[in-house]
């Protein structure tokens, strides 16, 4: 890590790139820890997008005039630029997506149609976000293919001698989740690979809640596959990112059908058009990709060190305040490098939907529910949760207004 990565975040003057995080509800200051939710939009991404829209909006696949040159060149340099960013060989490795959800849907259907039967195994994680989940679970069901999960274990880690023992050679495919969005747990990502790999079995990393606030290397990680959403990471809505080796997407069929997909098309038959765009029919997000270039420069000036550091910072902070609740019990890992920017609670008189009402009254913003991993609810015992998550805005002052808000509502609670 560089001296310059090892300076803390100006949170002050980051702040600034945020009006949103001013808005006040009833003489209160917004308080947003919904962070693995949604991220907030700072005013360069958001003049990105109005700059495309004011200066070069039009349609892509190079059309002759000027405006769909410009557009083009952007629009095709931002693959680039997203492959830069995660490690990623180049432009033909990175598919743009609606989000993460649609990635995972991707490869189930284009891959796990085609190759998935009833001798194969889907080995999924019990931490598993239902992007994943449904999406593997409903493919096993169409194609005959088994679906196995990897252990949680009491602490909410991954249970690797049980990851061990249920990838084997019958596996073909494992998807596992990088940064759990309910426990907080960063998975040995990198490991899981290995061991598929060691059985002929691809890996898929959902890197939704990892990409955001960690460097990350696909590479190095030697993920098959990996996809992560530009909403959770400074970016817009309506964009994600879908990582595939290129011998992997080379071989496999499109997903979608369509116009700007296609090589040569006759009554009779179609050819497709090269990597990455055999993969993105019609108009694609062009105002969202260059909003998602717009966050990533911002993010990477901050540097990715820097903010996984800062996360480190406020989650310690948040969670031993939190710990130090005999009626709290939090989920996932201690503090430290095994977990990630994200509390996932419960206090034990006031139920989590009631905990995140009382939050909404004092301005803080939390979330309560299963955040779509019902099954991992089911296993800790609780229908529901309260996850307070931090980005790099987020300062102690705020964690200290979630842990008064949880006192008034213990105190309305008891
Ligand atoms: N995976 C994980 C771990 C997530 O946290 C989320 C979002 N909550 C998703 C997948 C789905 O992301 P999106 O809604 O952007 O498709």
């Amino acid at each position: 890590m560089s001296q310059q990565n090892l300076e803390s975040l100006d949170v002050e003057a980051i702040r600034e790139a945020f009006p949103i995080l001013e808005r006040e509800f009833d003489g209160e200051q917004v308080v947003y820890l919904d962070n693995a939710a949604t991220t907030q939009t700072p005013d360069p991404v958001v003049d990105a997008m109005s700059n495309y829209y004011r200066e070069y909006n039009a349609n892509v696949h190079r059309g002759i005039h000027h405006l769909s040159q410009e557009a083009s060149i952007a629009y095709e340099e931002a693959h680039d630029r997203v492959a830069d960013f995660i490690g990623a060989d180049g432009r033909e490795e990175i598919v743009f997506t609606k989000n993460t959800t649609e990635a995972e849907n991707l490869i189930a259907y284009a891959w796990g149609l085609n190759e998935l039967g009833p001798d194969d195994e889907i080995v999924l994680t019990e931490m598993e976000h239902h992007a994943s989940l449904v999406t593997w679970q409903q493919i096993g069901k169409r194609t005959g293919a088994d679906v196995e999960y990897i252990r949680v274990t009491e602490d909410g880690r991954l249970d690797m001698d049980h990851a061990r023992e249920v990838i084997t050679d019958d596996t073909a495919m494992l998807s596992a989740v990088h940064v759990s969005n309910t426990l907080g747990t960063v998975n040995p990502v990198s490991e899981l690979a290995d061991i598929a790999h060691e059985h002929d079995a691809l890996a898929f990393i959902d890197g939704a809640q990892a990409v955001p606030n960690r460097p990350v290397d696909v590479d190095a990680i030697d993920a098959d596959f990996y996809a992560f959403s530009g909403h959770k990471m400074a970016g817009p809505t309506g964009i994600g990112a879908l990582y595939g080796k290129q011998e992997l997407l080379e071989e496999m069929e499109p997903y979608l059908y369509g116009g700007g997909m296609i090589r040569k098309v006759t009554f009779e038959d179609s050819s497709w058009d090269d990597l990455p765009w055999k993969f993105e029919p019609g108009t694609p997000q062009i105002a969202e990709a260059v909003g998602l270039v717009a966050a990533i420069d911002w993010l990477e000036e901050l540097g990715m060190e820097r903010i996984q550091a800062h996360e480190e910072e406020l989650t310690r902070y948040a969670y031993e305040q939190l710990a130090a609740e005999p009626d709290v019990e939090i989920y996932g890992p201690g503090p430290g490098p095994e977990r990630a920017g994200l509390v996932g609670f419960n206090v034990d008189s006031v139920h989590a939907h009631d905990l995140a009402s009382i939050m909404n009254d004092h301005a803080v913003a939390i979330r309560a529910g299963d955040h779509c991993t019902q099954p991992l609810h089911d296993k800790l015992g609780v229908a529901a949760s309260a996850r307070a998550s931090f980005y790099v805005y987020n300062t102690k002052d705020e964690v200290d207004k979630l842990v008064a808000a949880i006192d008034d509502a213990r105190q309305l609670f008891s």
